[in-house]
């Protein structure tokens, strides 16, 4: 008999969720209200830091929202990573500055503080590192390099709820953070995001943002949009919440099974600054990596994903930003990761498996 294909990722949606989306559609008040509200609260308590934080409908809307509150436009640039989702230079982009492109370090897949301060120009404004994976970004090394040249920090933690860097937590550092809650990640509403605010008028400004630019209704301050989250999304993600903490556990408890006993490929390396809530389990195929994720599915039916095999500054819509660069660490790693399952629901035999698997076709033997 076949085996069970272990899917990449598996989004967990329990009967809590169920009776929770239920009951706001019971009450009739569907859009944002106030679950978004408690939903806000609880989010900046758990995973915020106490921060003032505003939720949105997607993570890509928490960046660009956030960069727009941040007062980031037309004439400035921002550093961002390339090897990321197109969302972080998207946003960047779609507010009319410039994204403009840093190599990241081979261990950790973050941005190079080394290759970020090459970078800066008169025009820069901020800096915008993403959590890749998980794992928290030099925030030190970015910190100083943000206070030196007197510019802005920006977190990209959409894949990253709850990591942390020296004891704090991702999207505490900078002017805001910017969290997803797309179905894949960590934990999930359907759609929604979350903006955690360094200020109050931050907050204040993002909410204008997110809402055709009122704060009073039809006193409008600003030219803004519709990124509101619905109460019914909000109460998906306040039982999440309530979860993700176990969950996240888990997730670390398969990586380091993963890493004890993965033989012949690199495992991914945790700084000892930093607390790695494994988004994604990411190892380097530096030969045949097409062939190694067709293996994995075909002879031992384990699912992989590649993240990311093209680098933004490459991609069709953004590359006239960076026309000619060269970024090597990330053409490596766009070339040579592959993303095992790590995700919650994997059991023990689901480990071996991917672990026996890994190891015969990297040719260590199992
Ligand atoms: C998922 C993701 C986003 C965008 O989040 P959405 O909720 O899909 O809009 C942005 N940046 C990174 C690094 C992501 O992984």
């Amino acid at each position: 008999m076949s085996k069970d294909f272990i899917p990449a990722a598996k989004p967990i949606i329990g009967v809590e969720e169920r009776r929770a989306v239920d009951e706001v559609l019971q009450t009739g008040m569907l859009a944002q209200g106030s679950v978004v509200a408690d939903f806000e609260s609880e989010f900046s308590g758990l995973l915020g830091g106490g921060r003032p934080t505003v939720a949105v409908n997607s993570g890509t809307s928490a960046l660009l929202c956030g960069l727009l509150a941040a007062g980031i436009g037309s004439g400035d640039e921002v550093i961002v990573p390339s090897f990321t989702f197109a969302a972080t230079a998207n946003s960047v982009a779609l507010t009319g500055a410039t994204p403009v492109f840093a190599d990241i370090e081979g261990d950790y897949f973050c941005l190079d503080p080394n290759a970020v301060e090459a970078a800066i120009t008169p025009k820069t404004k901020g800096i915008l590192p993403v959590h890749l994976y998980g794992h928290p970004a030099n925030m030190t090394a970015l910190g100083e390099i943000a206070v030196k040249h007197d510019l802005k920090i920006f977190e990209d933690a959409c894949q990253a709820h709850g990591a942390t860097w020296n004891g704090a937590q991702v999207g505490t550092f900078g002017t805001f953070g910017a969290f997803s809650l797309y179905p894949t990640k960590n934990m999930t509403s359907g759609e929604g995001g979350m903006i955690t605010c360094e200020t109050d008028e931050l907050a204040r400004v993002a909410r204008l943002f997110r809402n055709q630019g009122m704060e009073k209704q039809y006193q409008n301050e600003v030219v803004g949009f519709n990124l509101r989250m619905t109460n019914i999304h909000a109460a998906i993600g306040r039982e999440q919440l309530k979860k993700v903490g176990g969950w996240t556990k888990r997730r670390q408890e398969n990586a380091a099974f993963l890493s004890a006993n993965l033989k012949g490929v690199k495992v991914p390396p945790i700084a000892p600054e930093a607390t790695h809530v494994f988004h994604q389990y990411t190892i380097r195929v530096p030969e045949d990596r097409d062939g190694f994720v067709a293996a994995l599915k075909d002879e031992y039916q384990v699912g992989s994903g590649v993240y990311y095999p093209i680098p933004n500054h490459r991609l069709p819509s953004l590359t006239h930003f960076a026309p000619g660069l060269d970024l090597p660490a990330t053409e490596a790693a766009a070339r040579e990761v592959i993303s095992l399952p790590v995700h919650p629901s994997l059991d023990q035999e689901d480990l071996e498996r991917i672990v026996e698997a890994v190891n015969r076709l990297a040719g260590a033997g199992a």
